[in-house]
C-alpha cells in the first residue's frame, strides 16, 4: 500500500536537506551499501510512532538553466503542493522572517493541503523567542527545532503524523497485477501503456469503481488481471519542471510504491544514463518486483550478439538489480510485445512467493555444508534455523549465535543459493540476521 508523502519547502539555507537527512536517517544503512545506488537523493522513508511515510526534499529540485531563486522556491513549492499530503514549511530563526517567506507562505496558503510551520536553528534557549515572529505568517504555532543538534525533531514528527491522511487502500483485489513503467522522459512509456492496452484479447476495463479510477488504467489478459498505475499522469505535459530529472523522479516514486511490478525503461536507440540507474534504484529499494524493458529496439542495427551485449551492459550497470528479467522491444513496431506480459505475471507471482521453511532450512543446510560460515575473532558463525516471514518482497529471518557474524558477503551467498532453489526471479529478497533467544 502507498505511504503519505510528506514534502519540505522553504527557501535555500534554511536547513531542509540537514533536517531531510534527519528524518530518514539510518533507513538509508539498509541500501548503501549496494553498488550502484545513488547518494544523491531527494526522496526516502521515514517512520515515527508506528506510522510509515515518504519524505521529500524539495529544495533538491533545480529548475534547470534558471537561477532565479524566487521562481525556484514558487515551483518546488507548487510540487510540493500537487504531490504531497502533509507540508512542512521551513524557517531559519536566525534569519527572521523573509520576503521569500512570505510569498512562499502565500503559495501554501492556497494548498488545502495541511501545512506544518518549522522554524530551524533554534540552537539554544535565546533563540527560542525568535520564533515568535514567525506566528506573523499565519500558519499557527511554529515548531521550533535544530538540525544541527537533533532537537525538536521528535515535536516537529508528533504533528506531521498527526496530520497523516488515512490512507485508503486502493480498490483493487489483492490477485490483481499492479504495474507501473517508469523511466526517464520520452523513453516510450505513454507509447508502451497504449501498445499494451492495443494487443490482442486485452480488454480494457471501462469500469471504473476504484479510487484511483482517473489515473489508472485496468485491463484483463489471459484471465489475468492487471492495473497500469498512473497512466494519466505520465501523459501529464507541458509545465517547465516535469522535464528535470529530480521531477520524474518524484512523480515515478509514487507510482512505484502503490505498484506489485515496476518496469524499468531503458531506451535501447540512446543507451544506458545514469538517471535510469537512479530510477531504477528507487523500484529496488521500495522492495518491488521489476524487469527492464529495453524499448526502441526498432532503432537498432542488429548483428549476431547485439542483444547479448546490450545484456551485459545492463547487467554491469544494475549491479543491484542482477534479478530482474530483460525484454526487448519495440512499442511502436509492436515487435516482441506479446513476450511482455507473460513475464510480467511471472515476476509478479516470484513476488508473492511463499517457501515452506523446511525446503528453506535444506537449502540452507546444504549451503552450509559447501560453504562453511566465516569465524571472526575465533568465533564462527552458526546459523540455526530460518523462515519466511513475509512476501512483496520476500523477506527471510536466519537465527544465528550471534548477528554480527554474519558478513555480507555471507549473506549474499545465502540469497544466491536460495535464488537458484527457488527461482524469485525478478524479485528482491530481503534477509534479516536475528539473535536466536
Ligand atoms: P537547505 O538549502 O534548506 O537544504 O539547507 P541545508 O540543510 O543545506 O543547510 C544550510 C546551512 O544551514 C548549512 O550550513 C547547515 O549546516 C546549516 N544548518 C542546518 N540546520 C542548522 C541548525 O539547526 N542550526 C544552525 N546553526 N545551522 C544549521
Ligand atoms: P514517454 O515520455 O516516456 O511517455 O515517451 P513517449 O511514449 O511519448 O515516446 C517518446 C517518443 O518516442 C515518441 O515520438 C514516440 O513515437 C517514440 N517512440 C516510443 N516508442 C518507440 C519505439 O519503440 N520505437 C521508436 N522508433 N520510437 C518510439
Amino acid at each position: 500500500m502507498a505511504r503519505p508523502v510528506v514534502a519540505i519547502v522553504g527557501r535555500p539555507n534554511v536547513g531542509k536537506s540537514t533536517i531531510f537527512n534527519r528524518l530518514i536517517g539510518d533507513r538509508l544503512a539498509i541500501v548503501e551499501d549496494k553498488p550502484g545506488i545513488t547518494r544523491d537523493r531527494i526522496y526516502g522513508s521515514a517512520e515515527w510512532n508506528g506510522k510509515a511515510f515518504s519524505v521529500i526534499d524539495t529544495g533538491g529540485i533545480e529548475i534547470d538553466g534558471d537561477d532565479m531563486i524566487l521562481k525556484s522556491i514558487r515551483m518546488q513549492a507548487e510540487l510540493a503542493i500537487e504531490e504531497a499530503d502533509v507540508i512542512v514549511f521551513m524557517c531559519d530563526a536566525k534569519a527572521g522572517v523573509t520576503q521569500s517567506d512570505e510569498e512562499v507562505a502565500q503559495i501554501l496558503f492556497r494548498s488545502g493541503k495541511p501545512v506544518i510551520l518549522s522554524v530551524n536553528k533554534v540552537d539554544n534557549l535565546k533563540r527560542v523567542d525568535d520564533i515568535y515572529e514567525f506566528y506573523s505568517l499565519g500558519f499557527g504555532d511554529p515548531v521550533g527545532i535544530s538540525g544541527s543538534h537533533g532537537t525538536g525533531i521528535g515535536d516537529l514528527l508528533d504533528v506531521v503524523v498527526e496530520n497523516l491522511p488515512e490512507l485508503e487502500d486502493d480498490g483493487y483485489d489483492e490477485d490483481v497485477i499492479r504495474v507501473a513503467l517508469i523511466g526517464r522522459p520520452n523513453v516510450g512509456k505513454s507509447s508502451l501503456v497504449n501498445a499494451i492496452l492495443g494487443e490482442e484479447r486485452v480488454i480494457v476495463s471501462d469500469v471504473a469503481g476504484t479510487t484511483r479510477d482517473a489515473i489508472d488504467t485496468p485491463f484483463e489478459k489471459d484471465g489475468q488481471r492487471y492495473v497500469l498505475i498512473d497512466t494519466a499522469g505520465m501523459r501529464k505535459r507541458g509545465k517547465v519542471y516535469e522535464t528535470t530529472e529530480k521531477y520524474s523522479v518524484m512523480r515515478a516514486m509514487r507510482a512505484i510504491e502503490r505498484a506489485d511490478v515496476v518496469l524499468v525503461l531503458i531506451n535501447g536507440e540512446e543507451g544506458i544514463i545514469e538517471q535510469d540507474k537512479h530510477i531504477a534504484g528507487y523500484a529496488y529499494e521500495a522492495g518491488k518486483a521489476s524487469l527492464f524493458v529495453v524499448n526502441k529496439w526498432d532503432m537498432v542495427e542488429k548483428e549476431d550478439k547485439t542483444m547479448q551485449q546490450f545484456e551485459k551492459k545492463i547487467r554491469d550497470h544494475f549491479l543491484f538489480m542482477t534479478y530482474a528479467p530483460i525484454v526487448f522491444l519495440s512499442a511502436k513496431t509492436k515487435q516482441r510485445l506479446q513476450k511482455l506480459l507473460p513475464v510480467v505475471k511471472h515476476v509478479a507471482d516470484q513476488h508473492s512467493l511463499r517457501v515452506q521453511t523446511h525446503l528453506l532450512n535444506d537449502v540452507i543446510s546444504d549451503a552450509i555444508a559447501i560453504n562453511p560460515p566465516p569465524t571472526d575473532k575465533g568465533r564462527r558463525l552458526r546459523i540455526n534455523y530460518s523462515t519466511q516471514v513475509a512476501v512483496k518482497p520476500p523477506t527471510m529471518v536466519v537465527f544465528v549465535n550471534d548477528p554480527e557474524l554474519m558478513h555480507f558477503s555471507y549473506e549474499r551467498y545465502l540469497e544466491n543459493k536460495i535464488r537458484a532453489a527457488f527461482d524469485f526471479e525478478g524479485t528482491p529478497i530481503r534477509i534479516f540476521t536475528r539473535r536466536k533467544s
